[in-house]
């Protein structure tokens, strides 16, 4: 691709003659005029001079407003003054007020002699799609529109190489035939779409377009009772997506429109690709390109360096700056290019020393590497600063070659550059509006989340926190939708600046799009300095504004969360702190919240459940289940365990692990154990009674509940009220709680229970640091080995004698027998450890592999073969 095909100018495109209007034209004859010339805008012209110009876009605006007068008198709560009546006299009807009260101005104007590329960025760049075309003089020429630029730019290979996919053409927006038509145009401005899909009820599809919304005012048409489908294109005209942009372009220039739907491979509708995606696409592709072009350049050059002279007619006409020096730099030729590109004409510079386009920019270490260069390899290229005949500076991509004679020997030095500066602001814009909201020139997405996994890095060296904040402001739709965009864009403008005046220089501020701001603050130490400044942004972001006469009062709502407390990546925090805004607006609006986790131990949490754990007892939401454990070697069940859930309206079944401990803090788990005693032990009556033996039921056991005064007394209560025999009970009580003497009372508890005849075991065995020497001074009968110990016997490897592979459940088993106490082996989860304790002699297990725990009735009554 020739990439200066791109630099035709402006003033070469204008097509027909120029549509215009005299201001007191009323707007209904503006529109009518505009869809019988299919138009997309029309010059405003008094006395011959252009002052403003109406488009199709701001058609839409100005039916907009009218349709929502209701949300416009909701607003006035906002807004100081009164907005006026709707208008009785038709004079006062939108559409028959001179095109002068909507038109905008000033008129976008630009040179004849601007190249189309330099348009079409001022189109991307200023949202516009019609600029004026002037002369010299300022003479209105005609308009140049977004479709006659795209249509400048000829068949270049890049469009036909490219399909619609790769466009990246956005989602469709759709909308319902049946819908209000007021309601599909708050739909496109609100979200600024120039179109919108709309569907019929038997699935076929048109399209809305601005130019629709001109045809509507130009009838005159009233929007009362008029759906989405009235003043719809039918249908909605689609390719498929792997057909190139160029066909794409010319179908749309073929037929005058301006957006095609794209379809997928099943045929669907996938995207809606308006002509100001091709002019995007172009732009990206275009600085590449002349990459590409230069690179080429270079290579083609290094090769035939040999023969200069031979390609002495591609030195006069390339578009490349040449300049052939002497070895001492005294410059003998040059090309009409340099001339063009640096001011010097043949006159000025032959004779001259090459020095004479230094701009010193550069120093001499970089000279010197220059010509290191060329002495070793006989080439240099790069980027250079210099400086025009007219004292301007430019960067140029240079190449330096040393030509040689026959014999080898260096004789001149050829220089060939190219101006780049063009490309390095385009290229710097490009970034720059990559990652910078266009309205407020605050950081975009993009750019957020990139700064905060720098910082979350930082934050990591210096263990200090970062807090995430989402901003979105309260009833913000409603200024748009009644006072225009105009005005919404204003206050925006003025909150983005308050929120950069609240914090510090090195914080983050962004904008998301729409009413959405998010701000990144670092270096946090104390986590109330993150309060006092929200409650700061409430303030400053509350105070009001003033847009011409009137003055606004927008709120803010903002949600928090905290790094490394909430999550430790840049999606979950903003996610979070998204959530927790979403959490403010619900609480009122007009207020900030930080981000609660659900289910974490966070205090908020807990406080949460344990309110719900009151209400648990009285609300009867616990229930048990029970797990049996078996005799290794018979398969017989030998006693059975009783589980504490609770059945929680909203959360599901939890398990006690979340909630015993809260339980156990509070003294909530006193009634909540005695609960468990009693019906396990009434269980265990029903199966006594049905015949079924269990051997033991075993009830676990927290500190705080049996250290407290009435504990024995309760315990003998519901063994009478049960009517459960003594021997029938065993009590299992944690390692670390049997085994600590500071818990005063327990020893002496543990001797009581055992006097009245109950078995007690310790659970999770080996956990705590349990001496065995005080171990054997207990009346314990029963060790549970915790599971941890036997999960290390793995599925398929060799049981080995050594260490690792169970030798602590083989050390417990063998210390056991010795002390006289059976060992139960908890969490048997397959065969081959089931295996291990067969052949370590360990008599008894309790495991998945064995039996789950399940609902009583669930419950297993022998060991499955
Ligand atoms: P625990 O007393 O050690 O209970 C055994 C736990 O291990 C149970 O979890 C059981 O479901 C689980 N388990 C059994 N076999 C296997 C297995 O093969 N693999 C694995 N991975 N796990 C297995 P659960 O029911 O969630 O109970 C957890 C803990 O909650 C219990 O540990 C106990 O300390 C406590 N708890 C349960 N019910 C009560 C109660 O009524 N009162 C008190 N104070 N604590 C209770
Ligand atoms: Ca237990
Ligand atoms: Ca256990």
């Amino acid at each position: 691709m020739q990439h200066h095909t791109l630099d035709v100018e402006i003033g070469r495109l204008l097509s027909g003659p120029l549509l215009a209007c005299g201001p007191d034209v009323p707007i209904r004859e503006a529109a009518r005029r505009m869809a019988e010339h299919r138009c997309s805008a029309i010059v405003v012209m008094d006395h011959g001079e252009p002052v403003g110009i109406w488009t199709e876009h701001d058609a839409l605006a100005s039916a907009a407003h009218r349709t929502h007068s209701a949300d416009a008198r909701l607003v006035n709560a906002l807004i100081d003054e009164p907005l006026p009546e709707p208008p009785d006299d038709p004079a006062d009807e939108p559409a028959n007020r001179p095109i002068r009260t909507v038109m905008s101005q000033p008129v976008r104007a630009l040179p004849a002699s601007t190249p189309a590329r330099e348009a079409a960025a001022c189109f991307v760049r200023e949202g516009i799609r019609h600029g004026l075309v002037i002369d010299d003089n300022g003479h209105a020429l005609g308009l140049v529109t977004q479709t006659d630029l795209v249509m400048s730019q000829g068949p270049e290979c890049f469009l036909q190489l490219r399909t619609l996919g790769c466009a990246k053409p956005s989602k469709p927006h759709c909308i319902d035939a049946a819908a209000p038509f007021a309601q599909a145009l708050a739909r496109m401005r609100e979200e600024r779409l120039s179109a919108i899909v709309v569907c019929a009820a038997d699935g076929s599809l048109g399209i809305l377009t601005e130019r629709d919304v001109v045809r509507a005012i130009g009838e005159g048409a009233r929007e009362d009772g008029a759906t989405a489908g009235t003043f719809a294109s039918w249908p909605l005209r689609s390719l498929p997506h792997t057909r190139s942009l160029y066909s794409a372009r010319q179908y749309l220039l073929d037929n005058r429109m301006r957006h095609v739907g794209v379809l997928d491979d099943a045929g669907q509708l996938c995207g809606l690709l308006g002509l100001a995606d091709i002019l995007r696409d172009m732009e990206h592709e275009y600085v590449r390109e002349l990459q590409a072009a230069l690179r080429e350049r270079d290579d083609a050059l290094l090769a035939s360096r040999a023969n200069l002279r031979l390609a002495d007619q591609v030195v006069e006409s390339t578009l490349d700056g040449v300049m052939i020096t002497d070895l001492q730099g005294t410059i003998e030729r040059i090309n009409p290019a340099f001339t063009r590109l640096t001011g010097y004409t043949e006159a000025d510079a032959l004779g001259r020393n090459a020095r004479l386009l230094s701009s010193g920019r550069q120093g001499p270490a970089f000279y010197a590497g220059l010509w290191e260069s060329i002495e070793t390899k006989g080439h240099w290229k790069g980027e250079i600063w210099n400086r025009r005949k007219d004292g301007t500076p430019y960067l140029e991509y240079l190449t330096i070659s040393s030509i040689r004679d026959t014999q080898g020997l260096c004789t001149h030095y050829a220089a060939i550059f190219a101006d780049i500066t063009q490309r390095r602001e385009n290229e710097a814009r490009l970034s720059y509006l990559a990652t910078h909201d266009a309205l407020t020139g605050l950081p975009n997405r993009t750019l957020f989340t990139e700064r905060i996994a720098l910082a979350l890095a930082r934050a990591r060296r210096s263990s200090k926190r970062v807090a995430v904040m989402f901003l979105d402001l309260d009833r913000f739709k409603l200024i748009n939708d009644t006072m225009g965009h105009g005005v919404g864009d204003e206050a925006l403008s003025v909150i983005a600046r308050r929120l950069r005046e609240s914090v510090r220089e090195t914080d983050t501020v962004a904008r998301l799009g729409g009413d959405e701001f998010t701000l990144l603050i670092e270096d946090i130490d104390d986590i109330r300095h993150v309060g006092r400044i929200a409650e700061a942004l409430l303030l400053s972001v509350g105070a009001p504004i003033r847009t011409g006469e009137q003055t606004l009062f927008v709120t803010p709502s903002i949600g928090i969360s905290m790094f490394p407390d909430d999550a430790q990546d840049s999606g979950r925090l903003l996610m979070q702190a998204d959530r927790a805004m979403y959490e403010a607006k619900s609480a009122g609006k007009n207020n900030f919240q930080f981000f609660a986790a659900p289910m974490t131990s966070s205090a908020m949490e807990r406080i949460q459940l344990e309110t719900e754990l009151h209400r648990a007892i009285d609300g009867n939401e616990f229930l048990l289940h029970y797990q049996p454990e078996f005799d290794v070697r018979s398969g017989r069940l030998s006693n059975v365990e009783a589980l504490i859930r609770w059945q929680h309206p909203q959360r599901g079944l939890v398990p006690p692990d979340q909630f015993i401990p809260i339980a156990e803090e509070s003294a909530l788990i006193v009634p909540i154990g005695a609960w468990v005693l009693r019906e396990a032990c009434r269980q265990a009556r029903a199966w006594l009674d049905e015949g079924f033996e269990f051997g033991r039921i075993c009830v676990n056991l927290s500190a705080r509940q049996c250290l407290h005064d009435g504990f024995l007394a309760q315990l003998a209560n519901i063994l009478g009220e049960t009517g459960l025999p003594v021997n029938r009970l065993q009590l299992e009580l944690v390692e670390s709680m049997a085994m600590t003497s500071s818990h005063g009372g327990t020893e002496a508890l543990l001797h009581e229970l055992a006097a009245r005849g109950i078995s007690l075991a310790i659970d999770d065995f080996g956990t705590g640091y349990s001496s065995f020497r005080y171990l054997q001074s207990l009346p314990v009968d029963t060790l549970k080995v915790d599971r941890s110990f036997l999960a290390e016997v793995g599925e398929n490897r060799p049981l080995m004698r050594d260490e690792g592979n169970g030798s602590i459940v083989r050390a417990i088993v063998a210390m056991a027998k010795s002390l006289g106490v059976s060992v139960v082996a908890e969490g048997v989860e397959t065969p081959n450890q089931l295996r291990f304790l067969r052949e370590i002699g360990c008599e008894r297990a309790q495991g998945f592999l064995l039996a789950r725990p399940a609902p009583a009735a669930r419950m297993p009554r022998a060991l499955p073969a």
